[in-house]
């Protein structure tokens, strides 16, 4: 048998911070190259399949697969945590964006499309097929198809979008099982060891500091998530300016019994950059602990995210998530006065009480929250951080742009594009 390639002590080529979407993407690339030691701040335990079930959102009050920020509007932010990261517990929709939002990004476009076509086979990704269609997606579906089906094809586009999911037999498929599902001698994952603080000398990353101790190594690659990286790196690079995708919520209550065998399952994305989603039933039928509240309709706008920021205190990390702005907020309206239309259409007659539409006072937030660190503008192809050496963020802080999809699909595709930079670097 070949010696341990740990043996050495508490180094490694490679320390990846964050073992969520991302981080699983990049130590499984970088592992082929050699040593990686994977940290996570959560669990590093698998999550079991009351954690990954598909009608099952696990970010309720008791969750320990999560870490919740508040951000200064006192708004929830939630975040996986944990081996999975937020793979673990988000909905499950595993969407590209529309083709042309990637033109520009420093990866050439057939290197993109290639990395999604990967990033779906590893992640079992399937169309949601008709037969499995609920009770709201069907009625969703009766009302859009006629005014427009998206193009065929694996990216989104403006019309009716049938939502892609990462899953088998009804559970999510995660980022750790997809990518570090077989044991490899040359990765080691430590849960329960968040990471404090960057070891530098001069310009250079070192290592990092964890309530254990100090861990050294030739590379350290961020995958906090676009919080977590923030935390480390705000310190050092003073506020960054942060993006998310605004949701404006329609609610009804249903006359009849409804099944959900999903959170999300169709969506429309209207000419002017709208999604709306179709949630498949009360988000308390999904959330353990959270009061029911109607089923909702959301009206999210993906042409013009928020822009908010985030920035070091001595409380910790500040997050202003954002609110849209005048020409976004009448968007959304107009989103929001197509839902209820489409509610009182015939397709929904059957299933809308009468009289119970109500529109949320607040418009809220998507749990996407991106774009720290742009690639192409405060980081390089290979996610490297302009002036700091020995460092890389390879997460959802990189993403350059504007999306018309949720990140996650993009969040797994841009971390192997990342990772395959840095390997050959
Ligand atoms: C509830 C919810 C639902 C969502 N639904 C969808 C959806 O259906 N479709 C979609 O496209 N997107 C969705 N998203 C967004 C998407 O899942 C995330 O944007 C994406 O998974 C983020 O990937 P990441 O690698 O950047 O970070 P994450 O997957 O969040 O991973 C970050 C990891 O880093 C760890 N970490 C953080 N700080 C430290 C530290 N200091 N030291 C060590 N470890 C640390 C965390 O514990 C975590 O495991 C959802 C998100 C949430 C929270």
């Amino acid at each position: 048998m070949s010696p341990d390639p740990f043996a050495t002590g508490p180094f490694a080529d490679v320390i990846v911070v964050g073992a969520g979407s991302a981080g699983c993407v990049v130590a499984d690339r970088l592992a082929r190259e050699g040593t990686v030691l994977l940290l996570d701040a959560g669990p590093a335990t698998p999550p079991p399949s009351a954690v990954t079930s598909l009608r099952a959102l696990p970010v309720g009050p008791g969750s320990t697969r999560v870490v919740r920020y508040r951000d200064e509007r006192g708004r929830d932010v939630v975040r996986g945590r944990g081996i999975g990261g937020s793979s673990a517990v988000n909905g499950g929709y595993f969407l590209r964006g529309h083709r042309a939002d990637y033109r520009g990004w420093p990866w050439p476009a057939e290197a993109v499309a290639d990395a999604f076509t990967a990033a779906e086979r590893m992640m079992r990704v399937s169309a949601f097929a008709d037969a499995e269609l609920g009770t709201v997606a069907r009625a969703f579906d009766a009302h859009w198809a006629p005014r427009g089906r998206a193009a065929e094809g694996p990216w989104t586009a403006v019309g009716l979008n049938r939502v892609r999911s990462n899953r088998v037999a009804g559970h999510r498929m995660t980022a750790d099982r997809a990518y570090l599902g077989r044991p490899r001698r040359s990765v080691r994952v430590h849960g329960d060891a968040a990471v404090v603080g960057l070891e530098m000398r001069g310009d250079r990353v070192t290592g990092v500091r964890t309530s254990a101790g100090t861990l050294r190594a030739g590379r350290v690659v961020l995958t906090a998530g676009a919080l977590g990286t923030a935390a480390l790196l705000t310190p050092i690079l003073g506020t960054l300016a942060i993006r998310e995708h605004p949701e404006h919520l329609v609610r009804f209550e249903p006359r009849r019994a409804i099944t959900a065998p999903a959170l999300l399952q169709s969506v429309v994305h209207t000419a002017d950059g709208l999604e709306l989603r179709c949630y498949g039933d009360d988000f308390a039928a999904f959330i353990d602990g959270v009061a029911p509240t109607g089923v909702p309709v959301g009206v999210a706008d993906l042409g013009a995210a928020t822009t908010g920021s985030v920035r070091a205190s001595p409380a910790g990390l500040r997050v202003d998530l954002g609110v849209p702005d005048d020409e976004s907020a009448e968007r959304i309206g107009r989103g929001v006065a197509a839902v209820v239309e489409m509610l009182a259409s015939p397709a929904f007659a059957d299933l809308v009480r009468p009289g119970s539409i109500r529109v949320d006072a607040m418009t809220g937030l998507s749990s996407h929250a991106w774009g720290t660190l742009p690639a192409g503008v405060a980081t390089d192809a290979a996610g490297a951080v302009p002036g700091i050496d020995g460092l890389h963020v390879a997460d959802g802080s990189v993403l350059p742009g504007p999306l018309h999809a949720g990140p996650h699909a993009t969040i797994v595709a841009v971390a192997s594009l990342v990772a395959d930079r840095i390997a050959a670097g």
